[in-house]
């Protein structure tokens, strides 16, 4: 009797991630339309904020990151998400340059900035919020992510236009990224 033998490839893993950013390059994503259902098929949406996964995975193939690294709670996020991804691609302006994320950069260090919004701003009575462990600890400098994390392929845009997220995915969903050509079994 003859026997079938049959495989199955696994489908590439993708993951949408925001950071220090204001959501419009997220929104922008979701903006490919009918694609994103061409998209689930291609490959599995394995975490992003428009679905309700807490914690990022393992064996991550492609990760599109929106926003900078502005507070420890992003710092954290990035590092995880370098260490459990194949290619990570910086998605948008806030991203790639700090953008409008790193505009508190010149006021001065994180407490500066806390002063010149809550003790300098306010007519009276300003305050410097006390409480503490309740929000992410702002760091002093907002940083892009190329200078915390390698950073293999880059959207610009504030926000990038959906035409050109979906080129920079289906490039990298098709092995047209630099570091995928480097790897032919990336998605084995
Ligand atoms: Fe928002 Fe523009 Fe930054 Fe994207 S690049 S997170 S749209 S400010």
């Amino acid at each position: 009797m003859e026997t079938v033998v049959t495989t199955t490839a696994r489908k590439p893993r993708i993951a949408t991630v925001w950071l220090g950013g204001c959501s419009g390059c997220t929104m922008s994503f979701l903006d490919v339309d009918e694609w994103l259902i061409d998209l689930a098929n291609m490959a599995d949406i394995v975490f992003s904020p428009v679905i309700d996964i807490k914690e990022y995975p393992e064996n991550v193939d492609v990760a599109i990151v929106e926003g900078a690294v502005a507070n420890d709670d992003n710092l954290e996020i990035l590092l995880k998400v370098r260490a459990r991804t194949k290619v990570l691609i910086a998605f948008g302006d806030c991203a790639v340059t700090g953008n409008v994320t790193a505009m508190r950069n010149p006021l001065g260090t994180a407490t500066d900035v806390l002063k010149a919004v809550y003790v300098d701003s306010p007519d009276q009575g300003g305050q410097i919020p006390a409480r503490s462990h309740i929000l992410p600890v702002l760091l002093d400098q907002v940083k892009p992510l190329h200078e915390v994390v390698k950073v293999d392929a880059y959207i610009h845009g504030c926000p990038p236009s959906a035409a050109s997220i979906r080129k920079a995915l289906e490039e990298a969903l098709a092995g047209l990224v630099s570091q995928i050509n480097e790897s032919p079994d990336l998605f084995g």
